[in-house]
C-alpha cells in the first residue's frame, strides 16, 4: 500500500468517514481527510531537487569522512617529537623535504629533522603526527617568502604535540553508519552531507501533482481582457501558490463552466493525471452549484459543514482513475479567503502527509496579545487575519482590515492567523489569544515584523 501512489489503507475504505454529517470541528474534518492519503512512492532525483522532500532509504556512509587523515592548517608537517625542546628564542630547524597541497599524496615517509611543506585539507604524509602553523615558523618572518617561495629549511618555533592540527580520518562520518534514516526531511546541510558522501542523486517521496480546478461563469483568467460583470479567477492562483509553498506541484486546470458537461469534463481530466483535485466554489447552496451533483455522481462524496470561519461547507470525497488508483479530491469554498484559509487547514496536511512528512505540517503557535478588538458572531472557530509583532518578549496582534471572507488583501497582509474558539463572541484588546504563524520567515506584506535580525 505505502508505495502505490493515493491508494488509502484497506482497513478504511469505510464510508463512514466520507458521508455527510451535520458539524464537524475542524480537528475532525483534518483526521478524516489524513485518514485517505498515504505517502506517495519513492524516486530517485538529483540531491538539490530533493529540497524539503523526505529520504524514502536510510543513508549508510560507504566511506570515512573525510576520507584520509588531513591538516587543518596551512604549515608544516613534523615528526612532534622532533619539535620537543623548540621555542621561540630557540627555534628547531629542519630540513623541507616537500611540498603537499590538498589533493596530492605524500609518496615517501618523513624522518627525524625533516619536515613537509602543507596546505590545508592535504592528507598527512606517512611519518609526521603534528602540523606546526607557518605562523609558528619562521615563513611569516622572512621577506623572500612573501610570494610563496618554498623553503629548503624551516625554523619552529613552538613544541608540537601529537596530532596537533590534524583532522582525523572518520572525524565527522565512520564508515558504515547510518548518517541519515528513512523519513529524513533534506535541508541544505543534508544536502550538502549527501554531496559529501559522493551522491548526486537521492530517493525521496515524491512530490504529490495537485490538480486545482475554479468553478463558475463569472470567472475570466488574469490576462485576459476585462468584461462587464465577471470577476478574475483568483483562487487557482493562490491555491497553487500554496500547493508550492507546502511542496506539490500545482497544475491548473481550465476554468469549468456552470455546466454539467464542462464540470464532469474536467474533473475526469483533472483526476487522471494528478494525485490530488482541489476544486473551489460550487459546495454552498446557490443555483448554479453544480460541483456537488457532479461529484454525486462521479465519485465518493461527503459535503461537510465544519465548523470554522472563514469556510464552512466543504466536501470531501474520493475519485477513481481509469487505472484503479485512488485520487481524494477536496472541495473548497468559492471565497477566496475562504479557499485559502482552508487549503492552509486541509490541504497542507494532506500534502505533507504524501511527500512523507507525517508530523511536520503544524505550524508554530504563539500565545500573543490582541491590540483590537476580535469579534465572533457566529458561534464557529474564528481565524482572524492579524499580522503579528514579535519584538516585545509578548507578542502582540493586529487586525489586518475588513474580515468578510472576499477580502484578499486582508489576507495579503497578514502574517498569522489568531484563533477565537467558537463559544467565544469577543476577545477584548489586551486579552490573550492562540495564533497560528503562518508566515513567520517570508513578511510578504513588506514591513518589518521584527527586529532581531539586528542581533545576528
Ligand atoms: P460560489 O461558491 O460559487 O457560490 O462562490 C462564492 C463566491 O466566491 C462568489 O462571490 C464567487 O464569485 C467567488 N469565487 C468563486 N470562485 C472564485 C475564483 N476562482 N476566484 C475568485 N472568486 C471566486
Ligand atoms: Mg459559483
Amino acid at each position: 500500500v505505502e508505495n502505490t501512489p493515493n491508494t488509502y489503507s484497506s482497513t478504511s475504505t469505510s464510508n463512514r468517514s466520507i458521508l455527510p454529517t451535520d458539524m464537524i470541528s475542524v480537528q475532525e474534518a483534518r483526521n478524516l481527510i489524513l485518514e485517505k492519503f498515504t505517502r506517495l512512492e519513492p524516486i530517485l532525483i538529483p540531491i538539490v531537487e530533493a529540497i524539503d522532500q523526505v529520504t524514502a532509504k536510510d543513508v549508510i556512509a560507504k566511506f570515512d569522512i573525510p576520507p584520509h587523515a588531513n591538516t587543518g592548517m596551512d604549515g608544516y608537517a613534523v615528526k612532534a617529537e622532533d619539535t620537543k625542546e623548540a621555542s621561540f628564542s630557540q627555534p628547531k630547524k629542519l630540513s623541507v623535504i616537500g611540498y603537499l597541497p590538498a589533493g596530492k599524496i605524500f609518496n615517501s615517509t618523513v624522518m627525524s629533522g625533516q619536515a613537509v611543506r602543507i596546505m590545508t585539507g592535504a592528507p598527512i604524509p606517512m611519518g609526521t603526527d603534528a602540523i606546526v602553523p607557518f605562523e609558528e615558523t619562521d615563513e611569516y618572518r622572512e621577506e623572500t617568502n612573501q610570494n610563496n617561495k618554498i623553503k629548503t629549511e624551516v625554523l619552529i618555533d613552538v613544541k608540537a604535540s601529537v596530532g596537533a592540527n590534524i583532522r582525523p580520518a572518520g572525524e565527522d562520518i565512520k564508515k558504515g553508519t547510518v548518517v541519515f534514516k528513512k523519513g529524513t526531511i533534506l535541508g541544505p546541510a543534508q544536502i550538502a552531507v549527501l554531496a559529501s558522501l559522493g551522491l548526486n542523486s537521492i530517493s525521496v517521496h515524491r512530490r504529490p501533482i495537485v490538480a486545482v480546478l475554479s468553478t463558475g461563469d463569472e470567472l475570466l483568467n488574469p490576462g485576459e481582457p476585462y468584461i462587464n460583470g465577471k470577476i478574475y479567477d483568483s483562487n487557482s492562483f493562490g491555491l497553487a501558490a500554496q500547493i508550492k509553498n507546502f511542496g506539490g506541484t500545482p497544475k491548473i486546470l481550465n476554468i469549468a463552466k456552470d455546466t454539467v458537461e464542462s464540470l464532469t469534463h474536467l474533473i475526469r481530466d483533472g483526476v487522471e493525471n494528478a494525485d490530488f483535485l482541489i476544486t473551489s466554489a460550487g459546495v454552498s447552496r446557490g443555483d448554479f452549484d453544480l460541483v456537488k451533483t457532479v461529484l454525486a455522481k462521479e465519485g465518493q462524496i461527503g459535503f461537510w459543514t465544519v465548523q470554522m470561519k472563514p469556510g464552512k461547507p466543504l466536501a470531501f470525497g474520493i475519485f477513481t482513475k481509469k487505472s484503479g488508483v485512488q485520487v481524494p479530491h477536496l472541495g473548497l469554498p468559492g471565497n477566496p479567503v475562504s479557499a485559502m484559509l482552508t487549503f492552509e487547514l486541509f490541504g497542507r496536511p494532506a500534502i505533507f502527509k504524501m511527500l512523507g512528512k507525517i508530523n511536520a505540517w503544524p505550524r508554530s503557535l504563539v500565545n500573543a496579545i490582541t491590540k483590537d478588538k476580535i469579534i465572533n458572531t457566529d458561534g464557529r472557530r474564528f481565524y482572524a487575519r492579524v499580522v503579528i509583532d514579535e519584538t516585545n518578549e509578548t507578542p502582540t496582534v493586529s487586525l489586518t482590515g475588513k474580515q468578510s471572507s472576499g477580502i484578499l488583501t486582508s489576507m495579503s497582509k497578514a502574517t498569522a492567523f489568531a484563533i477565537c474558539p467558537s463559544d467565544t463572541t469577543a476577545i477584548e484588546v489586551g486579552q490573550p489569544c492562540e495564533v497560528i504563524l503562518i508566515d513567520r520567515e517570508n513578511n510578504y506584506y513588506g514591513e518589518s515584523v521584527s527586529t532581531l535580525a539586528s542581533e545576528y
